[in-house]
C-alpha cells in the first residue's frame, strides 16, 4: 500500500505502518485529504504491484547508511525513527524499487498477497501525540482467501450497525458535548433509566452477598494519593491538583483510600473479617483526546468498585466467591462466554517478591478450583499486586475487558491497617480490589453493542407500548396502559391519529419489546393482542394474564422476548 501511495502521490511522506490484529495501517504526511476515490485508485495500483510479483529483498545496512538513504529522499519520519534505534545495523526491505525500513519478516514476493481491501482513512497524530502534526492513516485488511475477506467485511458492517455512539443518539440514551468537555458522558432519561435499573440490581445483589455499601467524596488531599502510591505509579492518568486553602487536593482516580479509611475508623477483630465494602464510585482519569471513544474510553466514569479486607487464609475462598459472583452478574446481562487472564508482576512494582508469589498463586488456585481456563498476561499486573481480568465476549464474539479482581498486600502496609487476631495481637489484613462490570459507562456501551440497542425486557426503558387502531379505541387503551403502569411495568401509550402500520414501525425503531395493539375486536372481547419485538403475535390475552406474564419475565430477567 505504501508503495502504491508513493507512486500515485510522490509528495507523501512515510511515517509508520504496522500490522494489527485485524489488518494493517500506514500513516502518511500529505497535503491533500485522501478521498474514497483515492482509496480506490490506491487499491488499483496495489493490484498492479501484486500482479508484478516483485520479490521482497532484505538488506542489512549500517544505521548511518539507512539514515543517509532516507535523508536523501526526504523521508524525515524514517530518519527520526532511525535516530532512536539503538542497533548498529537495521534491516530494509525493497520490492519493485520501493524501499522501507522494516524489521520483517515478509512474504517472499508481492504476488503472495491475495484478498485485500482498504477500509478507511482517519487522522492520526505522529506518535499519537496531539502536539505533533496530524497525519493521515489508511486502514486496510488482507486475507489469504477471498471468502474470508467477504466474511470479515460483513462483520465490519454489523459492527457499524451496532456502534453504540450511533445507537446512543438514535435511541436518545446519552450524549457528549464539546461545550461540556471531551470524554464526559451525559446520561439522557432513557439511558439513565437503564443505568438506574442496573444499579438497583447491583445494589440488591451486593447486600445479599454480604457487602456494605459506601458513598465517598470526589476529591481528597493529594497526600492521600501519595500515600497510596498513585502519585508515583499512576501520575500520567491523574489530573493536576487543585488548591484549597493552601493545600493540594486531587480529583479521585480511585476509590480505594476512602474504603481503607472506613475500615480504619474502628478496631477490627478477626471475627469481623472478611469486611466487604462496595461503592458505585465515580472516578476521573486523564486519557488523551486521541484515545477517547464514545462510552468505552472516557475521562469520568463510575466503577462498580469493592474492596474486601480479609485474613491471608481467607484469600482463596474470597476469590472463589468473587469469581462466582462475577460470572453470575455477567450471565444475568447475557454474557456467558469470556476470556480470562491472570496478570503477573509488572516491571515497576511495590511489595516483596514473596507476597507477589503468594498472591499470584492464590489467584491461580482459585481459577483452577473453578475449572476456568485462563491465559497468563506476563507483567500486566497492577503495581501493588497480581490480578484476574475477565473479558466478556459479545454477540459478535468480540472480547471486552470488564471484570477485574486484584490482590493487594501493599496498601494495607502503606495505610498501616490492622486487625486483632485470636492471639490478641495485631495483624495485617489483605486487601482485594474488584469490579464486576468495570465501569457503568463502558459496560453500557458494551450492552448497547451486544444487543444492538434491543435491550432485554428488564432493562428496556419502555417495556410495553399500547397502540390504538382508531380513536374509538382510546378509552380501553388508557385502561390497559394504566393497569400496566400501576403494576410497575414501564408503559407508553400512543393514541395519535396515525395509521397503525406507522405506529408499529415507530415503536419498532425504538426497539420496544412488547406492543399491545387495540382494535374493535380487543375492545369488544375486553382482551388484548400482543406483538413481540420479533414480530410474533400472541393472544388474545386477558389483561390480568398479560400482567402476570410480563411481571414474571421482568422479575426473572428473562433475556428472550
Ligand atoms: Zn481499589
Amino acid at each position: 500500500m505504501a508503495h502504491a501511495v508513493k507512486e500515485l502521490f510522490p509528495d507523501a511522506k512515510l511515517a509508520i505502518g504496522p500490522a494489527t490484529d485485524d489488518g494493517f495501517y500506514y500513516d502518511f504526511d500529505i497535503e491533500r485529504t485522501f478521498t474514497p476515490e483515492d482509496l480506490a485508485a490506491i487499491e488499483k495500483k496495489m493490484t498492479d504491484i501484486i500482479k508484478k510479483n516483485n520479490v521482497f529483498v532484505r538488506k542489512i545496512v549500517p544505521k548511518e547508511e539507512a539514515i543517509d538513504l532516507f535523508k536523501s529522499v526526504g523521508e524525515n519520519y524514517k530518519v527520526e525513527l532511525l535516530n532512536e534505534i539503538e542497533d548498529e545495523e537495521v534491516s530494509l526491505y525493497e520490492e519493485g524499487g520501493f524501499i522501507d525500513l522494516c524489521r520483517g519478516p515478509h512474504i517472499d514476493s508481492t504476488g503472495q498477497v491475495s484478498a485485500f481491501k482498504l477500509l478507511s482513512v482517519a487522522g492520526a497524530y505522529w506518535r499519537g501525540n496531539e502536539k505533533n502534526k496530524m497525519l493521515q492513516r489508511i486502514y486496510g485488511t488482507s486475507f489469504t482467501d477471498e471468502n474470508d475477506l467477504k466474511e470479515y467485511l460483513l462483520f465490519l458492517e454489523e459492527v457499524k450497525k451496532r456502534d453504540h455512539r450511533k445507537l446512543g443518539k438514535e435511541l436518545d440514551l446519552f450524549s457528549m458535548s464539546e461545550e461540556i468537555g471531551a470524554g464526559l458522558i451525559i446520561w439522557h432519561p432513557k439511558g439513565a433509566l437503564i443505568r438506574r435499573t442496573i444499579e438497583d440490581f447491583w445494589l440488591d445483589e451486593h447486600y445479599k452477598a454480604g457487602y456494605k455499601i459506601l458513598y465517598t467524596p470526589h476529591i481528597a488531599k493529594l497526600d492521600v494519593w501519595r500515600k497510596s502510591g498513585h502519585v508515583d505509579f499512576y501520575k500520567e492518568n491523574m489530573y493536576s491538583p487543585m488548591e484549597i486553602e493552601g493545600i493540594d487536593y486531587e480529583i479521585k482516580p480511585m476509590n480505594c483510600p476512602f474504603h481503607i479509611h472506613v475500615y480504619k475508623t474502628s478496631l477490627r477483630s478477626y471475627r469481623e473479617l472478611p469486611v466487604r465494602y462496595a461503592e458505585l464510585g465515580t472516578v476521573y482519569r486523564y486519557e488523551r483526546s486521541g484515545v477517547l471513544h464514545g462510552l468505552l474510553r472516557v475521562r469520568g466514569f463510575t466503577q462498580d468498585d469493592a474492596h474486601i479486607f480479609c485474613m491471608e487464609n481467607q484469600i482463596e475462598d474470597e476469590i472463589l466467591t468473587v469469581l462466582d459472583f462475577t460470572l453470575f452478574i455477567l450471565k444475568i446481562f447475557g454474557f456467558d462466554h469470556y476470556d480470562i487472564y491472570l496478570s503477573t508482576k509488572p516491571e515497576r512494582y511495590v511489595g516483596t517478591l514473596d507476597n507477589w508469589e503468594r498472591s499470584t498463586n492464590a489467584l491461580k488456585r482459585a481459577l483452577e478450583i473453578k475449572g476456568l481456563l485462563y491465559d497468563i498476561d506476563t507483567g500486566e499486573g497492577v503495581f501493588y499486586g497480581p490480578k484476574i481480568d475477565i473479558k466478556v465476549k459479545d454477540s459478535l464474539n468480540r472480547p471486552w475487558q470488564c471484570s477485574t479482581i486484584q490482590v493487594d498486600f501493599n496498601n494495607p502496609e502503606r495505610f498501616d491497617m490492622t486487625y486483632r487476631g485470636s492471639d490478641g495481637k495485631d495483624h495485617r489484613p489483605i486487601m482485594i480490589h474488584r469490579a464486576l462490570m468495570g465501569s457503568l459507562e463502558r459496560f453500557f456501551g458494551i450492552l448497547i453493542e451486544h444487543y444492538a440497542g434491543a435491550f432485554p425486557l428488564w432493562l428496556s426503558p419502555v417495556q410495553v407500548e399500547v397502540l390504538t387502531i382508531a380513536e374509538r379505541h382510546s378509552d380501553y387503551a388508557v385502561t390497559i396502559s394504566e393497569g400496566l403502569k400501576s403494576e410497575g411495568v414501564r408503559t407508553s401509550l400512543n393514541l395519535e391519529n396515525e395509521k397503525i402500520g406507522y405506529k408499529i414501525r415507530n415503536a419498532t425503531m425504538r426497539k420496544v419489546p412488547y406492543l399491545v395493539i387495540i382494535g374493535d375486536k380487543e375492545v369488544s372481547e375486553q382482551k388484548l393482542t400482543l406483538r413481540k419485538r420479533s414480530g410474533e403475535n400472541i393472544g388474545p390475552l386477558k389483561i390480568e394474564e398479560f400482567i402476570d406474564i410480563i411481571k414474571d419475565r421482568i422479575k426473572n430477567k428473562i433475556l428472550e422476548i
